[in-house]
């Protein structure tokens, strides 16, 4: 490995400690405050109220200040004056000695830096930028002037605190006396690497490794200390060493020698990535601290979690639930802009995308614009039976749907009102089976004494599976179990069955016609146009043929990633069109464009690695299979409920998702019914 190869390798990994670092830091924050406010409810806040600070104060603002501190510092609101009058309250003559030390570094960490992304202080302070009001102003504009006065000074602070406290092994010792000789009674190797924290070398995993064995020591401080010094460890070891330390004369150095300046220079390579989905924004966000300049195309302003969709369309989430601005994505990110726009081309040779009669040059182009429906030749049925794909589509599912139900309410003739009542989806994967078990939850529990002519619950949810079983591509098992999911919620499943002809009034299967005003098709994707604009036919769902490293033939600097690509990096096999496939892809990419403008050899060829397979069927149950493990029922739900919490963008949707699963699972209530729209819509 040459010395730039190394440094690369070194950016990486320091570029990687620093994104975990974020949510850890903000993590520990939350922990830090409260363990705080239980501390100071339990064991301190008494004396505190004691001591001479606040003896003044009247009693009734005393017994106030007791219960409100500890719950401001919980929810992170006012948490710096919080603080403050926390820390006042210290170096009073009645408050223990041993418990001051490391607890008050803590207020002050809290005090200078505030609550962290956790809080409430936080989700307002864009907010308070802005108030009209003057002194609000200047005080946040105060806060800010410290927090970014005391960056830097606090974690070295900090870190000299902590080794002089870990070396002398006793904080009423270095609180109150001076340092002496009794500073020199730790062992030689904990003295070493209390240095090696003051130089700031190595400083996160230092700070874990004393974390880890400073409590195992003979040295131990009182109980208090104990956490309070865990708890500031943990958070030098989240946040980073910051600039007084020689863990980051060491990442500068790395970064000239690798040249990956996290400035983006005027004549830095050009990279276009069409497609703001999974795929697209791993790429972008991959490419953050590489020295190119990025345009991300999208024709839509948000990033959808696809995933999720099937419950818009059935009206347990709300569209902005799932969605996030790609702009608010990429905010913080100063090397990408980014266009709304539709693209309609690739001039190849000159490189350049063509947005209508505009071109946009490109030094390196990745191609994420994902996949469409297919109804395999027989487009004439989409009026009839539309897919999911766009937050448009779930809309407009979920209208469609609500109104069969005031249609059937309204209707007085039994067979006309049974066709209303009746609700077919085509296609037994993923989605289909989704889509077909929230439906008829829907119809069984969601709509409970709504209705005075109908009853919802009678509904009847038929599912049309070509392939001898649903979820095809799970375990026989798995199938069998979600069969039998669906069959319990009242789903017809219907498999090995062709549909063939589907018209307003009802879908023909294999012979049989079945009267449904209502037909949703979760059968057929197709790849987005972009192998035509190529000038490739594209394999057989039109995706965009690539190699090993995800290149274009023929096309030097062209990519193509996700569900528009047609690649075999699954040890041979045909890579899934699943969203941990696009993502894989998107961050490979931008590892192959990193390599070819830092002069450095390309990385192996792209493998996918493949997690498992979730899928929901309703109320406490879903089918995951992770590798070798394999979960029905309830854990299954759970298990699939947090994971898709997780991997949703953005913290207000996680929030907003969570709080409406919790209300929909308390209350059995759907609260996102709406019809929008005129009702004379078709
Ligand atoms: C209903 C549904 C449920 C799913 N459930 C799951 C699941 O549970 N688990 C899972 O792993 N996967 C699931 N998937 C699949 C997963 O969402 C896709 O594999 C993944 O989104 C592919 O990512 P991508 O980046 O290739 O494309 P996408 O995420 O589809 O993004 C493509 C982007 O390109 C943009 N675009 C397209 N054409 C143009 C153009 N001409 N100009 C500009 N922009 C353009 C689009 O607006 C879009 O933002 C589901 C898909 C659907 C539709």
């Amino acid at each position: 490995m040459n010395v730039s190869a190394l440094a690369g390798a070194l950016g990486g990994l320091h570029g990687w400690l620093s994104g975990a670092g974020q949510i850890a830091y903000a993590a520990m924050l939350l922990a830090s405050r409260i363990w705080l406010a239980q501390a100071t409810f339990v064991h301190g806040l008494m004396a505190m109220m004691q001591a001479e600070g606040f003896a003044r104060l009247p009693p009734a603002l005393d017994t106030m200040l007791q219960g409100v501190l500890p719950f401001l510092l919980v929810v992170g609101l006012l948490t710096r004056p919080a603080a403050l009058i926390l820390l006042l309250g210290f170096g009073q003559p009645s408050i223990e000695q041993d418990f001051a030390g490391p607890r008050g570094v803590l207020l002050l960490w809290l005090m200078a830096q505030g609550a962290g992304p956790l809080s409430i202080d936080y989700l307002l302070r864009i907010g308070l930028r802005r108030v009209p009001f003057s002194l609000v102003r200047a005080v946040w504009q105060f806060y800010r002037g410290i927090e970014r006065l005391t960056a830097e000074v606090l974690p070295f602070a900090t870190r000299l605190y902590l080794a002089v406290f870990l070396a002398a092994g006793s904080g009423a010792a270095l609180w109150s006396q001076p340092i002496t000789g009794e500073f020199l009674t730790a062992p030689w190797w904990l003295i070493l690497l209390c240095w090696i924290l003051i130089l700031g070398l190595f400083t996160r995993p230092i700070a874990v490794v004393l974390c880890v064995i400073w409590p195992l020591m003979p040295l131990l401080g009182p109980e208090q200390s104990f956490t309070a010094v865990g708890l500031l460890l943990l958070l030098i070891a989240s946040r980073g060493p910051g600039k007084l330390s020689l863990d980051w004369g060491m990442v500068q150095a790395t970064g000239i020698l690798h040249g990956s300046q996290e400035r983006v220079t005027e004549r830095a390579p050009r990279v276009v990535v069409v497609g703001g989905g999974f795929g697209g924004i791993a790429t972008v966000r991959s490419l953050s601290r590489t020295n190119c300049r990025i345009t991300l195309i999208d024709r839509r302003n948000h990033h959808l979690f696809q995933p999720l969709l099937y419950q818009v369309a059935t009206a347990a989430l709300s569209p902005a639930d799932i969605a996030v601005p790609i702009r608010s994505v990429t905010r913080g990110q100063q090397n990408v802009a980014v266009r709304l726009a539709a693209v309609t081309g690739v001039d190849a040779s000159a490189k350049h995308v063509l947005v209508g009669d505009e071109r946009i040059p490109f030094d390196f182009l990745v191609l994420a614009t994902g996949a469409e429906h297919s109804y395999f030749g027989r487009n004439d049925w989409s009026p009839f039976a539309p897919g999911l794909k766009s937050l448009e589509d779930a809309v407009s599912m979920r209208g469609r749907l609500l109104r069969a139900f005031e249609q059937a309410e309204s209707e007085t003739d039994l067979e006309k009102q049974k066709a209303w009542l009746t609700f077919v989806v085509v296609g037994g994967g993923p989605t289909g089976v989704e889509l077909a078990g929230a439906l008829a939850e829907l119809a069984k529990t969601g709509m409970d004494m709504e209705y005075r002519r109908i009853d919802p619950a009678q509904a009847r949810v038929v599912l049309v599976q070509s392939a001898p079983r649903v979820l095809p591509t799970f375990s026989p098992k798995s199938s069998e179990e979600a069969a039998r999911a669906l069959g319990a919620l009242g789903v017809e499943v219907i498999t090995g069955a062709k549909v063939t002809a589907i018209d307003p009034g009802g879908v023909h299967v294999d012979d049989v016609r079945i009267a449904a005003r209502t037909s949703f098709w979760a059968a057929g994707v197709a790849a987005s146009p972009a192998a035509g604009w190529l000038g490739q036919a594209g394999d057989r769902a039109g995706r965009i043929i690539v190699g090993p490293d995800l290149s274009v033939t023929h096309c030097p600097g062209i990519f193509a990633i996700g569900d528009t690509a047609a690649s075999n990096g699954w040890a041979g096999k045909p890579v899934p069109g699943l969203a941990p496939a696009a993502k894989q892809q998107g961050q490979y990419v931008a590892d192959v464009i990193r390599a070819a403008i830092s002069d450095r050899p390309s990385p192996p060829p792209f493998q996918y690695t493949h997690y498992g397979n979730l899928a929901t069927i309703g109320r406490l149950s879903a089918v995951a299979e992770l590798r070798s493990f394999r979960l029905w029922g309830a854990p299954a739900w759970w298990f699939w409920g947090l994971a898709h919490i997780l991997f949703l963008g953005g913290g207000r949707n996680r929030a907003a998702v969570a709080l409406n699963w919790l209300w929909a699972y308390v209350t059995y209530r759907r609260s996102t019914r709406l019809i929008t729209g005129s009702i004379d819509d078709p």
